[in-house]
C-alpha cells in the first residue's frame, strides 16, 4: 500500500509578502483545530504547500471534509507518495490511481517539479507517466482540451506525489488572521450569510442575539444556536452572547412614537451589541442588512442606526439581492434552518406604518424618554453566553 496524505494548496496568503508567514501559522493552526479528535500523524508546510499525513489512511476522506471549511484554503486532495525515480513514479501511479482511471475514458498527465535536481523536466515527466498510464488501462485516450480527470504529478524536495481530483476549498483568508467581530445573528436567512462572509475574510466572530423572552420562545432560541453550530464549522469556538431585550422592547413601546420603534430598537440592538463587542476585544460589528429589503434597511435608516455605533458596522450583503443570499445560505447550509418558523423578536414589534426615512433629531429627541443607559446595562449583565 502507498502512503497517502492531504495536499493543501493556499491562494491569496501567498501575497502577503513580509506577512505571510504570520498568515500561514494562522493557517496551520486552523487546520490542527480542525482535525478530528482521532487524528494522529504529521503536519507540515514547505513550498506554499501544507501536507496534512495521518498514520492511518481512513480517515482522509473526513479530513478533505472538514478541511473545506476552513479559510484559507483555495484546494486540497488526497495524495500519493512516490520515490523520486521515475519507474517507480510509473508504476505508483498505475497502482495508486487505478480505481480512477479504469471507470473513464479520457484524461491527461501534467508534472510540476519543484525539485530542479530532478533529472527530467516536467513536460518530460509528464510524457513519461501518462504514457505509461494510457499503456495500463485500455480504456484511456489522452485528451488535453476535454479530460475528464487531470493526473498530476509533483517532484519536491522529499518526495513525489501523485493525485487527480482536486477539491475546491473554502478561499478567503485564515480566521484570526484578521481580527474579530460581533454578528448580530438573527434567526434569519440574511445574518449568518454575513457572518459566513466576514469569516472568510479572517474576522474570528462572535455573536450576540437578542431573546424577548416571553415574546419569542425557546423554539426561537433553539433555531438561533443551530445556525450557529453550523456556522461554527466555519468559526470554531463561536460564543453566541444571548442578550435578554424584553424590558428594553417593552419600554420603547410604552415611551416612544409608534412610527419610530424599529429604529430605535435596532439603535439600542447597537448600543448594546457595541458593548459585548468592546468587552470581547471585537473591533466590528457585523449585520445581515440590505439596501431598501425592509423599512429600517432604507439608506436614512441605516444612517441613523449608524450613528449611534462607536466602532464600525460591516453589512457584507448590504449589495445583494435575496436570491443571491440564498445561494450563499444553501451553499454553507445555513438556509433550510433559517427558513423554519419562528417568531422573531422584530416582527412581534414591528409598526403597521414605520418611518422609512427617520431623521436624527427626531429619534434623539424621543430616545430621551429612555433611560438607554440603564437598559443597556440591565440587559448587557443578563447575558447567557453559549459557546458552539
Ligand atoms: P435576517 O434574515 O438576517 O433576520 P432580516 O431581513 O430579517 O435579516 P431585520 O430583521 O431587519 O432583517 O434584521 C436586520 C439585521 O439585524 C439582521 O440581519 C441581524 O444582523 C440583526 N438582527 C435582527 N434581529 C436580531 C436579533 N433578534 N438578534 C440579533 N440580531 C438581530
Ligand atoms: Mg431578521
Amino acid at each position: 500500500m502507498l502512503q497517502q496524505l492531504v495536499l493543501i494548496k493556499y491562494g491569496e496568503i501567498i501575497l502577503k509578502g513580509l506577512n505571510r508567514p504570520i498568515f500561514e501559522e494562522a493557517l496551520v493552526k486552523n487546520i490542527k483545530a480542525a482535525l478530528p479528535d482521532s487524528f494522529k500523524g504529521s503536519i507540515h508546510r514547505a513550498q506554499a504547500t501544507i501536507y496534512v499525513e495521518p498514520d492511518d489512511p481512513e480517515i482522509i476522506d473526513e479530513i478533505i471534509d472538514r478541511l473545506t471549511k476552513v479559510f484559507g484554503i483555495t484546494s486540497l486532495t488526497r495524495a500519493f507518495v512516490l520515490p523520486k525515480d521515475i519507474e517507480a513514479m510509473k508504476k505508483g501511479a498505475a497502482e495508486a490511481l487505478a480505481p480512477v482511471l479504469s471507470g473513464i475514458r479520457r484524461f491527461k498527465a501534467e508534472a510540476k517539479r519543484a525539485d530542479k535536481k530532478f533529472p527530467l523536466t516536467s513536460p518530460e515527466i509528464a510524457r513519461e507517466v501518462g504514457g505509461y498510464l494510457h499503456d495500463c488501462f485500455s480504456n484511456l485516450t489522452v485528451d488535453v482540451v476535454n479530460p475528464e480527470e487531470v493526473v498530476m504529478i509533483e517532484v519536491r524536495e522529499q518526495n513525489a506525489y501523485v493525485y487527480c481530483g482536486r477539491v475546491k476549498g473554502a478561499g478567503g483568508m485564515p480566521l484570526g488572521s484578521n481580527s474579530k467581530a460581533t454578528l448580530l445573528l438573527s434567526g434569519g436567512i440574511d445574518s449568518p450569510v454575513a457572518g459566513y462572509m466576514t469569516a472568510k475574510r479572517g474576522v474570528r466572530l462572535n455573536a450576540v442575539h437578542f431573546f424577548s423572552y416571553p415574546y419569542t420562545g425557546e423554539r426561537a432560541r433553539d433555531k438561533v444556536l443551530s445556525l450557529a453550530k453550523i456556522l461554527s464549522a466555519y468559526n470554531p469556538r463561536f460564543d453566541v452572547h444571548i442578550v435578554p431585550f424584553t424590558e428594553a422592547q417593552l419600554a420603547i413601546k410604552k415611551n416612544c412614537p409608534e412610527e419610530q420603534l424599529t429604529i430605535i430598537m435596532r439603535r439600542l440592538m447597537m448600543r448594546m451589541a457595541e458593548q459585548v463587542a468592546r468587552k470581547t476585544g471585537a473591533r466590528a460589528l457585523v449585520t445581515g442588512e440590505s439596501i431598501g429589503q425592509v423599512a429600517s434597511q432604507t439608506v436614512e435608516a441605516l444612517a441613523v442606526t449608524d450613528a449611534v455605533a462607536g466602532m464600525p458596522v460591516f453589512r457584507p450583503v448590504i449589495g445583494m439581492d435575496k436570491e443571491e443570499i440564498v445561494t450563499i445560505a444553501r451553499q454553507i447550509g445555513t438556509f433550510e434552518t433559517s427558513i423554519l418558523p419562528y417568531e422573531d423578536c422584530c416582527t412581534i414589534f414591528t409598526p403597521k406604518h414605520p418611518n422609512t426615512k427617520p431623521r436624527l433629531d427626531k429619534i434623539e429627541l424621543s430616545e430621551r424618554n429612555l433611560d438607554i443607559d440603564k437598559l443597556v446595562e440591565d440587559a448587557v449583565n443578563g447575558i447567557e453566553i453559549v459557546r458552539l
